[in-house]
């Protein structure tokens, strides 16, 4: 017995074991030196009750809207309306079709968005995902149905207008798009801030999403209403004021020795 798990521990799986160790050693150290802590946006903003609502959320709409996208896809492909370019490229004509889902993505985003935030579409549609009012992981997918479909809708709709215009994309562009969404929407409601404190002071990064941009957003509703970046939030005027003072103050907190932890201003819309 000892013998096989032995053999097995061999190449690939000693690497994924050392990874895993690694990873597993990095989150230990992490909780136990306050590290996660002091990066935590909203320190006491976690709440039973909603975290319960956003596992409901999740298992309901997962399996609602995977179901709708997923046929939506199959008919596309079975009828020719997505089709994908065979024909092997270079990697800047993938990085072109990326970028180009990149920006038109977070356009419809964010225009969606807005309107999502008006009535009677945000009670009957946008309301749900703003029960979660200190996100965490899951509030990624505790969302309306309706609303996953419409923002899970953007790839189908994006390879379907290339294959028309007669551009369709690469396979390769695909791969790198299915994943996007899913893995920025957990980027963005993590609740913990990572990035430096310089990322919001220069124009060669500060277009970038951050985590307490939208982490604002379902706090103080009104303001910050990009998916991918902030480039329309600072073009429309909707980019909360104090956002920048806060990422800030956010930085301070954790490179101050020991910082007592801040009791969180209650959640209430902002004139
Ligand atoms: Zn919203
Ligand atoms: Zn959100």
């Amino acid at each position: 017995m000892l013998r096989q798990v032995w053999a097995g521990l061999t190449g690939e799986n000693l690497l994924n074991l050392w990874l895993m160790a690694f990873i597993a050693a990095g989150l230990i150290a992490g909780i136990a030196t306050g590290f996660f802590k002091a990066r935590k946006i909203q320190p006491n903003g976690f709440k039973w009750k909603i975290f319960r609502w956003e596992i409901f959320g999740a298992v309901v709409t997962t399996s609602l809207s995977g179901v709708v996208l997923g046929a939506l896809n199959k008919y596309l492909t079975a009828h020719g309306w997505v089709a994908f370019n065979p024909a092997p490229t270079s990697w800047w004509v993938i990085a072109a079709e990326y970028v180009a889902y990149f920006f038109l993505f977070d356009t419809y985003f964010y225009w969606l968005h807005r309107w999502m935030h008006k009535e009677p579409v945000y009670t009957w549609v946008h309301k749900w995902h703003h029960k979660s009012t200190s996100p965490n992981l899951l509030t990624t997918v505790s969302v309306n149905p309706l609303e996953s479909i419409i923002n899970g809708g953007f790839v189908p709709l994006f390879m379907t207008a290339f294959t028309v215009i007669a551009l369709p994309i690469h396979k390769e562009t695909a791969a790198l798009i299915l994943p996007t969404n899913i893995v920025m929407g957990l980027y963005v409601h993590a609740g913990y801030e990572f990035l430096p404190r310089w990322w919001n002071r220069t124009w060669a990064t500060k277009w970038f999403i951050t985590t307490t941009f939208h982490d604002q957003h379902h706090k103080y509703f009104n303001y910050n209403f990009g998916g991918y970046t902030t480039i329309w939030d600072y073009i429309c005027g909707t980019t909360r004021k104090k956002y920048e003072a806060d990422f800030d103050k956010l930085c301070e907190r954790r490179s101050a020795p020991r910082a007592p932890v801040v009791a969180p201003e209650p959640v209430a819309q902002e004139a």
